[in-house]
C-alpha cells in the first residue's frame, strides 16, 4: 500500500516537472517569436526610409553644356546671336525650331487628352517683327496723345527690345487656351490667365516634354521681366524637370552649369 502511494507521488512529482518544462519551454518560444517580430518589423521599416531618403535626394545636376542649342540663353543682357534659325511651319501657321515641332506637338497632344485645348498667341519672331510692333504700339500711344518719348517709354515698359526677345530663338511659345483666347481677346497677355486650368495644367505638365515656365512669378529680378503664365521655352525633358524642381530659372540653371564647368 505504501508502496504504491509513492509510486503515485513521484509519477505526480515527474507530470509536475513534465508540465513545468513544457511550459518554459512554449514561453521561450513565444519570446523568440516576439523577438522574431520586433526584427521583421525593423528590417521592414528599413526599406521604407531609405525609399524616403532618395524621394527627398536632390536630382544630380543633367548633363548639359552652355553652348547647347536648346540652352541658348536671350535675355535683357544677352541678345540673340542666330538672327536666322532653321524653323518649320506648325499646323496651326505658328512658326518653330525645327528640332521642336514634336515636342510642341506632344505637349498639345497631351493637353488635349486631359481636355485641354491650347491655342497658340506667338511663337517665333524674328527682330523685324520686334521691330514692326514696337514701332505699331509706340505709333498708337502717338495717336493717344502722349509726347514721342512718353509713348517709347510706355511701349518698352512692357514689349522687349528687338533682338533681345526669346522669341528670336523659335525655342519660345506663347499658349492660353481657345476659351480664354476667345473670351479675353482684347487683353490676352494677362497675368489673370495663370488662374485657368490650362496654365496650371501648362505649368505642372510642361516640363514633362521639356517645357519651362520661363518667367515665374517672384522671380522677375532674375528674369527681368514680369510673370508671364503663357509664355513657355523648350530646354530639354532633363533640364526642364530639374529646373522645375528646384525652382531655378534659366538664368540661375546657366550660371549652375557655368559652376560645373560645363
Ligand atoms: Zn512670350
Amino acid at each position: 500500500m505504501k508502496n504504491k502511494k509513492l509510486t503515485i507521488l513521484i509519477l505526480l512529482l515527474i507530470i509536475s516537472v513534465i508540465i513545468f518544462c513544457i511550459g518554459v519551454l512554449v514561453y521561450n518560444n513565444q519570446q523568440d517569436e516576439n523577438q522574431d517580430t520586433i526584427q521583421k518589423s525593423d528590417i521592414a521599416t528599413k526599406p521604407s526610409q531609405t525609399a524616403k531618403k532618395s524621394s527627398s535626394d536632390e536630382l544630380d545636376l543633367p548633363e548639359g553644356h552652355l553652348a547647347d542649342w536648346n540652352l541658348v540663353l536671350v535675355n535683357k543682357t544677352h541678345p540673340v546671336v542666330n538672327t536666322s534659325p532653321n524653323l518649320v511651319t506648325l499646323a496651326n501657321g505658328f512658326q518653330v525650331l525645327e528640332q521642336i515641332q514634336s515636342p510642341v506637338e506632344s505637349l498639345v497632344s497631351a493637353a488635349q487628352a486631359d481636355g485641354i485645348e491650347l491655342q497658340f498667341v506667338s511663337a517665333y519672331r524674328s527682330v523685324e517683327d520686334q521691330q514692326a510692333v514696337v514701332a505699331s504700339v509706340i505709333n498708337q500711344n502717338i495717336a493717344s496723345g502722349m509726347s514721342e518719348a512718353e509713348a517709347k517709354t510706355t511701349a518698352m515698359s512692357v514689349l522687349t527690345e528687338p533682338g533681345y526677345s526669346e522669341h528670336h530663338t523659335g525655342l519660345a511659345i506663347d499658349l492660353v487656351d481657345t476659351t480664354y483666347y476667345q473670351t479675353n481677346a482684347d487683353n490676352l497677355l494677362n497675368e489673370a490667365y495663370a488662374e485657368t486650368a490650362s496654365a496650371k495644367w501648362l505649368a505642372s505638365n510642361a516640363p514633362k516634354y521639356g517645357f519651362i515656365l520661363r518667367y515665374p512669378k517672384g522671380k522677375e529680378a532674375e528674369t527681368g521681366i514680369d510673370f508671364e503664365p503663357w509664355h513657355f521655352r523648350y530646354v530639354g525633358v532633363e533640364h526642364a524637370i530639374y529646373m522645375t524642381q528646384n525652382k531655378l530659372t534659366l538664368e540661375a540653371y546657366i550660371n549652375q552649369l557655368k559652376e560645373a564647368g560645363r
